[in-house]
């Protein structure tokens, strides 16, 4: 058990709830990530919802928790998950995700545990937490009720995002809430969307607010457009995918093109695939999702990567270039200008994608390097956009909406938007309370 230092004091209140229902954000009000929020009414009921950490560097947490009995985990992105092991060791907090969620939770804390030590980062738990956390799930099925205290119940459905992602619904007595966890109600190659439901208070994550998206077979048609012109030059397209959601949807929508291609896929979103199979009913084509992986060349080997240099496409972690094969690809095959690197998620600021996209250098094992491959860039995002998060709104018909997980600079666009159409909007602040009668 290690002490919490990074966020040392916690900004939760010691104070009982008098009136109404509590909302604390402990981290992810005011940014996209490092998400966790605490509902607490005068009952004494209090459940704490995701707990992550912000993989930047150096990482920033979340406020530290207050003893809970329950956390519900809504998917297993480390910005959500990432410090949950401190809840176990800390609070021996019970964690709920779907079973999916809960499988993958395992590789994404060794590979958190990993980079901490790589980068010289402190983490805020350690192997033991880790240990007691894999033993500290209660796995739910969608639409199942479970019953928290006398007076609250909850139960998750499903958020689109990524296989196996949660919304959660709490119902207490005086209120409905539906917290969105991340969502995208478009469905994606692997994921079905999510359907909204109806609720009191709405949190909705607001990573898109203020941004639309493209349309989504387009964006793929123009993607494969790319591809194709890259291999008839004689070059390799890089993607750049993260392990859990982008790399498995690039694989599916090669396969499904029927395109003549030589896929290799290495990286960590190998083994976040396996268990993605071994869990297929969260899968929206679980057989042709599984076609697509055992058609990609899986790379286990260093002779494998070197025979990847032979490759069409090779699609690999980490989506921002900030470690992991991409950079051992990109380093041996930089100088050549018939190649490409397809980035196809969000680079943060600070990241390697970043740079490359910004400067046509990146820093690859302590060097800043010019990289001659073209560079192009595809939205094929796993989030709801600013039109999709508007009717998702309301659809559900809430008295209040609660806008986290987003930007400050374009959250208020969605606020402005949503509270034009008559929804009393509140736009939270990391460490405030918010309370609702
Ligand atoms: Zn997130
Ligand atoms: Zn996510």
């Amino acid at each position: 058990m290690v002490l919490y230092t990074p966020g040392r004091t916690s900004s939760y209140p010691d104070e009982p709830v008098k009136s109404g229902l509590r909302i604390h954000f402990l981290g992810g009000a005011d940014e996209v990530g490092n998400v966790g929020v605490v509902f607490e009414d005068q009952t004494t009921s209090r459940i704490l919802i995701d707990y992550g950490l912000a993989p930047t560097s150096p990482p920033r947490y979340p406020s530290e928790a207050p003893p809970v009995e329950d956390a519900i985990i809504t998917h297993a992105h480390i910005d959500h998950i990432g410090m949950a092991p401190w809840l176990v060791g800390n609070h021996q907090t019970k964690l709920h995700a779907t079973t999916l969620t809960a499988a993958l939770s395992h590789i994404m804390w060794k590979d958190t545990y990993k980079v901490s030590s790589i980068e010289g980062y402190p983490l805020p738990w350690d192997r033991r937490d880790e240990d007691e956390a894999n033993q500290a799930w209660q796995t739910h099925s969608y639409g199942e009720w479970h019953q928290h205290s006398d007076t609250w119940k909850w139960r998750l459905h499903p958020a689109g995002h990524v296989p196996g992602a949660a919304m959660v619904e709490i119902k207490t007595p005086s209120h409905t809430i539906l917290h969105t966890g991340d969502i995208d109600t478009r469905s994606s190659p692997n994921v079905n969307g999510a359907h909204p439901i109806n609720c009191d208070i709405l949190l909705l994550e607001s990573t898109y607010a203020g941004k639309n998206h493209p349309d989504r077979l387009q964006e793929e048609a123009r993607f494969l457009a790319k591809i194709i012109e890259v291999v008839e030059r004689g070059g390799i397209a890089i993607v750049p995918a993260f392990a859990s959601g982008r790399g498995q949807d690039i694989l599916k929508i090669l396969y499904d093109s029927g395109l003549d291609l030589n896929v290799h896929y290495d990286g960590m979103g190998k083994t976040v695939s396996q268990k993605w199979l071994e869990h297929n009913t969260h899968l929206r084509d679980s057989k042709g999702f599984e076609e697509a992986f055992r058609w990609s060349k899986r790379v286990r080997s260093k002779s494998d990567r070197k025979r990847a240099l032979d490759a069409d496409v090779i699609v690999t972690t980490s989506g921002m270039l900030d470690g992991g094969p991409a950079l051992w690809y990109l380093n041996r095959l930089r100088s050549d200008d018939r190649c490409a690197v397809l980035f196809t998620g969000y680079q943060a600021e600070g990241s390697g994608g970043r740079q490359l996209l910004e400067s046509g250098k990146i820093k690859i094992y302590g060097h800043n390097v010019e990289v001659a491959c073209e560079l192009d860039k595809f939205d094929l995002s796993n989030h709801a956009g600013h039109s999709e998060l508007i009717t998702f709104a309301e659809s559900c018909n809430p008295k209040h909406v609660i806008l986290f997980h987003g930007d400050p600079e374009t959250r208020p666009i969605l606020a402005k938007e949503l509270e034009a159409k008559g929804m009393n909007v509140h736009t939270p602040i990391n460490g405030q309370n918010i309370t609702i009668n």
